[in-house]
């Protein structure tokens, strides 16, 4: 007689510890049948410690089911462990305690990294781990797989990155209203920037390829936005002189006035590239580099007159050239012993440098 809740049940003891309790025979058996098929190996059960089986009154709720029969079976089993199997292609080379195996084989995939640089490694073929129970006889000790793991192949892509200038496009906006030879920068270009990550991949060590593995724009270029002038325009007559101004209007301003600590010839500050022309009609006597004057040019009137025009940036007429008033004979600049872009003009009458103003009507 039992009292209510209280039951015959069986203890199962491995050694002398009590590993479960069951409430019949059957249900030991059957967890160790689930036991045969979760452990790896040939032979589980003769593995298993001999069990002891006896009779015990219990509480109801005091016994496991099959599942858990089988985890305490597997947990008490001292020849059942836990382990990994490594599989390469499908074919299995071993087992190992997990930790060491993941151990092993992250030091081989980090065999032929490059110190400094960043790495990545990888098996070049199917390697698997497969975690498991085993029978603790057939877990190899990490060292008896030491052969298999070094012949690993292993990829190895070292990355570097580096900077790229990237460059920036010219816009130009033509106008009417600005003389031929005007140029202003309305918006200054800059450079973009993008890095570029290369790979240089080796396989056990050895180099196979670079690759590029992709690019990123840090910084975008920014369009460089200039303004030419195309008016072909002649130079403001003057009255009185019979003279031209030599440059367009609207453009330049005095520098160095005639005079002024010796100053042979009138200053007009303008834009470089702006377009310099003849004075008057006549014939070009010099084009080219002239003392300090740079690139220059000097026109022959007749009578005697003679006018100069120095450090131009560029030069549009050749010695022996006949040239009207207005012609554009050079372009404005700083190149000779100046110090900004500007047209140094001169008037000569004989061999005597006159001042020039008077003649362009300043
Ligand atoms: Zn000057």
């Amino acid at each position: 007689m039992l009292f209510a809740g209280v039951r015959l049940a069986y203890n199962v003891k491995f050694d002398e510890k009590v590993i479960t309790t069951v409430s019949n025979k059957k249900v030991y058996y059957a967890a160790v049948n689930i036991v045969a098929d979760i452990v790896e190996g040939n032979d589980v059960v003769s593995c298993l410690p001999e069990a002891k089986i006896n009779p015990v009154v219990t509480i109801n709720d005091a016994v496991d089911d099959c599942n858990r029969v089988a985890d305490a079976i597997i947990d008490n089993a001292d020849e059942i462990i836990s382990a990994s199997r490594l599989v390469l292609n499908g074919t299995a080379l071993g087992c190992a305690d997990s930790s060491a195996l993941q151990a092993a084989l992250d030091a081989r995939k980090a065999e032929y990294n490059i110190y400094g640089a960043d790495c990545e490694s990888e098996f070049v073929d199917n390697v698997t781990v497969e975690e498991g129970y085993f029978i603790k006889s057939e877990v190899n000790d990490i060292s008896e797989l030491s052969d298999e793991i070094s012949s690993l192949n292993v990829r190895t892509t070292a990355k570097t990155t580096t900077e790229q200038s990237i460059p920036y496009k010219t816009v130009t906006n033509k106008t009417s209203e600005k003389p031929v030879g005007y140029v202003n920068t309305d918006q200054s270009g800059e450079y973009g920037v993008s890095l570029v990550t290369f790979g240089t991949v080796y396989l056990n060590g050895v180099e196979t390829e670079k690759v590029n593995i992709g690019t990123q724009v840090t910084k975008e270029p920014v369009n460089e936005i200039i303004t030419v002038g195309t008016n072909k325009l002649s130079g403001t007559k003057v009255s009185g002189s019979g003279f031209r101004f030599p440059l367009p209007a609207g453009v330049w301003e005095i520098s160095c006035p005639y005079g002024k600590s010796g100053h042979k010839g009138v200053d007009l500050r303008a834009p470089n590239g702006t377009a310099i022309m003849a004075a008057a009609s006549g014939t070009v006597v010099l084009a080219g580099v002239y003392r300090d004057y740079g690139n220059c040019v000097i026109i022959d009137h007749g009578n005697g007159i003679q006018t100069l025009y120095a450090h131009a940036s560029k030069l549009c007429a050749k010695v022996g050239d006949t040239v009207t008033a207005g012609e554009i004979i050079a372009l404005v600049g700083s190149t000779g012993n100046s110090t900004g872009n500007h047209l140094h003009f001169e008037v000569y009458v004989g061999s005597d440098r006159v001042n020039p103003q008077p003649y362009i009507g300043l």
